[in-house]
This record gives structure tokens, C-alpha cells and sequence, in this order.
């Protein structure tokens, strides 16, 4: 039988999206994802979401939250949507070869970090090339790391990697930077933090693990070797959003097009956080958006109710 509502995704859109459809006795299935939990669970403590003094760490916000929409009677699955078909309805979504029908759909799929596209990049995967520096930094004790990027991504992973490492060279490719102030104060104080203005990474090379980059500096042209035994990525994300191609309408980056807040092109599919929000990108945002879908979808799952189409 299918359900009134899948929600795919379990970042904080997700889980807050399952938190109010359940209190509305929605039965709401979460197609959580191998990875559940969305990009908090790479992080460390979180101090910008309201109603934590002190902080949370961010895989215990994410565990709150899961607990919390379990609690109030959310099925979560911990496997990824694999396929959907919007094109009728109830819509169906694949897991691998299981099928589930739903009469609205929540799309939370969140977004991935980018990658440079550069020789060496992939090779050296977890062997020196990182896109966590929470995850990964105290593997670098006392060792010399690179971070590339301007935003605030790259000042955070800079300056949490400076707890740990010798020195961090952040390697940007203009000569400002676009992060938030505050974390470019932190950044240019921090003693440990250095900066290559106007440079790009051309390929990093390496033996078992990274031993350093060729770096170019884009107002000489000149390439040369750096020295570093790290190389930590912070260059910006893209959407999660592969599965919902030709399905759902899309801008040219992939960002799910949302209309009238939460609205797909398709009517009963819903989305929120970052799948579609390429601006705002917080915790805090996304679990707004994820309340928001959640209470759209109730009422579009009410109006069904109503036309007869579905029953209680
Ligand atoms: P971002 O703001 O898009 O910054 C990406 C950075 O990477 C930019 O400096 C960009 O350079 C550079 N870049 C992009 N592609 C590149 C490439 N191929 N090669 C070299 N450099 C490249 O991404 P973000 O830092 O991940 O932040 C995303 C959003 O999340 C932002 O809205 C940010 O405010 C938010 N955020 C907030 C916090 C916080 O409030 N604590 C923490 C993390 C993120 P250009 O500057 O030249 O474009």
C-alpha cells in the first residue's frame, strides 16, 4: 500500500520534515541514506544553532534529531533512494530492487562537497587529500597542510586544523576572500595560518601518502612545487540531486527549482534544504525548509483526503 509521505534525505531538512509529519500521524518513511545524518555528521561543535549555549557537537544534533523524529513515530531506513518515478501517481521510489509508493514525496537530499578535478585528487583519497578537516585533522599532528577555498568553509577547516598541525597554507584563487569576517579575523590572527592570494592547485603528487602540490600562481603564471603533507578541500558543494533527473525541473548546477517556498515542478513533491537552496546552506535554514515541506505535504496529502483519492 503506499504511504501518505517518503521523505528522502536525513540531514537536518529531513529530520525536521519527519518530525512534523509525524506529529501530524503522517507515518512518515525516511529514506535515510548510507550515509545518514547529511554533512553535520563531518563536523565538530556546531555554536549557530539556537537553543545550545554552549554548542552541540554536530553528530549529537543529528542523533537528537533522528532520535526525536523516531520518537514521534518516523520509520527510518539507513539505505539510499536509488531511482524514483514521478510521472504517476502514488510516485515510486526504488531502493536497490524494493519499491515504495508514496502520495507525496519530501526531496532532502542535501549536497556533496566539490572536488578541484585535479591529477592526484582522487589518487590520493584518504591518504593525504581530505574534504574534512574535523574528520581527518588529527591525523596531521605536527605536519604542514594546505586548505583550498576562500568561503567559510575554508577559514572553519583552516582554523580547527590549526589545533593540530604545524601550519596551514590556505591556497585561494583570487586575492580576498569571500568568508564571513568574523572567520576571516580568526583566520588572520591565528599564527599558524598562512596565505598563497591568487594561487591554484595544478595536480598533487605524492608516494603512500601526499607530499605536496604544484601550485600556480595565476598573476605570474608561474607553477612550482609546495611542500606539504596534506591538502584539504573547501571549494564549495553540489546538490545530491542526480536520482531526480529528468523528473523534477532543475537549474543548470542541479539545484532542484523550488516554487511558492517548497513546490516542485511536480505536484506532491516537495523539497527543501539543500537540494534546492544554493544560498543559506545552515542547519538552521534547511530544518526551517524541512518544516516547511512537511507542513505543504500534510496539506496536500489533506486536499487528497478530501478529493476521496486517498483514504485515512
Ligand atoms: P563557498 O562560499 O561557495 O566558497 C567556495 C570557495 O572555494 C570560494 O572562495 C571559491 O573561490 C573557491 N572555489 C570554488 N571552486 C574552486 C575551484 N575549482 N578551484 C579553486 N577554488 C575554488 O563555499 P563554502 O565555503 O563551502 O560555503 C558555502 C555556504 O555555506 C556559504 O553560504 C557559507 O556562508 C556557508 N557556511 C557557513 C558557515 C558558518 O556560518 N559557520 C560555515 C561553512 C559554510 P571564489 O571566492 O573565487 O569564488
Amino acid at each position: 500500500m503506499a504511504r501518505k509521505l517518503i521523505i528522502i534525505g536525513s540531514g537536518p531538512a529531513g529530520y525536521t520534515a519527519a518530525i512534523y509529519a509525524a506529529r501530524a500521524l503522517m507515518n512518515p518513511l525516511v529514506i535515510a541514506g548510507y550515509n545518514h545524518g547529511g554533512q553535520l555528521m563531518l563536523t565538530t561543535l556546531v555554536e549557530n544553532f539556537p537553543g545550545f549555549s554552549k554548542g552541540i557537537l554536530g553528530p549529537e544534533l543529528m542523533q537528537e534529531m533522528r532520535l526525536q523524529a523516531e520518537n514521534l513515530g518516523a520509520e527510518i531506513i539507513d539505505r539510499d533512494a536509488t531511482k524514483v518515478d514521478f510521472s504517476s501517481r502514488p510516485f515510486k521510489i526504488w531502493v536497490e530492487d524494493e519499491m515504495y509508493e508514496a502520495w507525496a514525496v519530501i526531496v532532502a537530499t542535501g549536497a556533496r562537497p566539490k572536488w578541484l578535478k585535479v591529477k592526484g585528487e582522487k589518487e590520493f583519497v584518504g591518504r593525504g587529500v581530505s574534504t574534512c578537516a574535523p574528520c581527518d585533522a588529527p591525523f596531521f599532528k605536527n605536519k604542514n597542510v594546505i586548505v583550498v577555498g576562500g568561503g567559510d568553509s575554508a577559514m572553519e577547516e583552516a582554523l580547527e586544523l590549526s589545533k593540530h598541525v604545524n601550519s596551514v597554507t590556505v591556497v585561494h584563487r583570487r586575492d580576498e576572500l569571500r568568508a564571513s569576517k568574523i572567520l576571516q579575523e580568526r583566520a588572520f590572527k591565528n599564527p599558524k595560518i598562512n596565505f598563497k592570494w591568487s594561487h591554484v592547485v595544478t595536480e598533487i603528487v605524492g608516494d603512500k601518502t601526499v607530499q605536496g602540490v604544484y601550485l600556480k600562481n595565476l598573476k605570474t603564471n608561474d607553477v612550482y612545487f609546495f611542500k606539504c603533507d596534506g591538502v584539504f578541500l573547501a571549494i564549495g558543494h553540489e546538490p545530491n540531486t542526480e536520482i531526480f533527473g529528468g523528473q523534477l525541473e532543475m537549474d543548470e548546477k542541479g539545484y532542484i527549482v523550488a516554487r511558492d517556498f517548497t513546490r516542485t515542478s511536480v505536484e506532491g513533491v516537495f523539497v527543501a534544504g539543500e537540494a534546492t537552496d544554493y544560498k543559506y546552506r545552515q542547519a538552521i535554514s534547511a530544518a526551517g525548509d524541512g518544516c516547511k515541506a512537511a507542513l505543504d505535504a500534510i496539506n496536500y496529502v489533506e486536499e487528497l483526503k478530501a478529493k476521496g483519492i486517498i483514504k485515512d
